[in-house]
């Protein structure tokens, strides 16, 4: 049987107009002060567009919540806005582990997130995530013992997240990879996409294929900001 969508598949939200209903009705009237300080902060920054977009925000935080996530990773902190989303989410001793290459954009939303009184719950990490996740597997004691990750930066190595991630979080546990649509690339026919994003789509592609066939996830991938993969760990 084809496997293809029975009605016209353009996806729900088909206009901008739609988007903004849903930021302005849902997102908006909950979200937090300080994140959306942390957003006017981040304005200023000449890649503001990569941050987090506040509905898949709204999103990671009931995910935190459904889990109960107290201990979390996250790669790829920029100025910080899941990094502060998640911080607001989890209980007062909850711990992040938050990687990021490069100090500068953190040291940027950093005053919001101290304003916030969420800067104890953090542990900033200025470097590569591999290195960061090899050496947490170096003590068996890490070992299924984080509940929520997310993963947000070097799309390239996201399948070698995958197989540290899936040691790390115990069973039950969530880990959300950001970017999974990139842009929609993955759906368009070669000569339609600009060549900057070429690399990009065949990573996305690739993992999305090996995510599609791994047992040991449930998965959804949920079509919001630039498509957000939501695996759970079932054993
Ligand atoms: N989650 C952030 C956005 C992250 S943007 C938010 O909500 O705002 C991607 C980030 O990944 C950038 O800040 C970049 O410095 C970082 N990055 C890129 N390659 C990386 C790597 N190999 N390890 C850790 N961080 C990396
Ligand atoms: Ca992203």
């Amino acid at each position: 049987m084809e496997n293809k969508a029975s009605s016209p598949s353009k996806g729900l939200l088909q206009s901008e107009e739609l988007y903004q209903y849903v930021l302005e009705k849902s997102v908006f009237p909950r979200e937090a002060e300080f994140l959306k300080e942390l957003r006017e902060v981040t304005a200023a920054h000449p890649r503001a567009t990569m941050a987090t977009a506040p509905d898949a925000g709204q999103m990671i935080a009931m995910l935190l919540s459904l889990v109960g996530a107290k201990r979390t990773i996250e790669i790829g902190v920029f100025t910080g806005y899941s990094l502060l989303l998640t911080a607001l989410s989890i209980p007062d001793d909850g711990k992040i582990i938050a990687v990021d290459l490069n100090r500068q954009a953190y040291e940027m939303g950093l005053p919001v997130i101290k304003k916030a009184g969420m800067d104890h719950k953090i542990d900033f990490m200025e470097s590569a995530a591999l290195p960061v996740l090899e050496k947490l597997l170096e003590s068996e004691t890490n070992e299924r013992s984080f509940d929520f990750a997310y993963v947000d930066a070097d799309k390239v190595n996201y399948w070698n997240y995958h197989e540290r991630l899936m040691k790390l979080l115990r069973p039950g546990g969530i880990v959300c990879y950001d970017n999974t649509l990139w842009g929609g690339t993955v759906a368009m026919p070669e000569e339609s996409v600009p060549e900057w994003m070429e690399a990009g789509k065949k990573w996305t592609i690739e993992f999305n294929e090996r995510i599609a066939a791994d047992s040991r996830v449930q998965i959804c991938l949920a079509p919001l900001g630039d498509g957000i993969t939501i695996c759970r760990r079932i054993k």
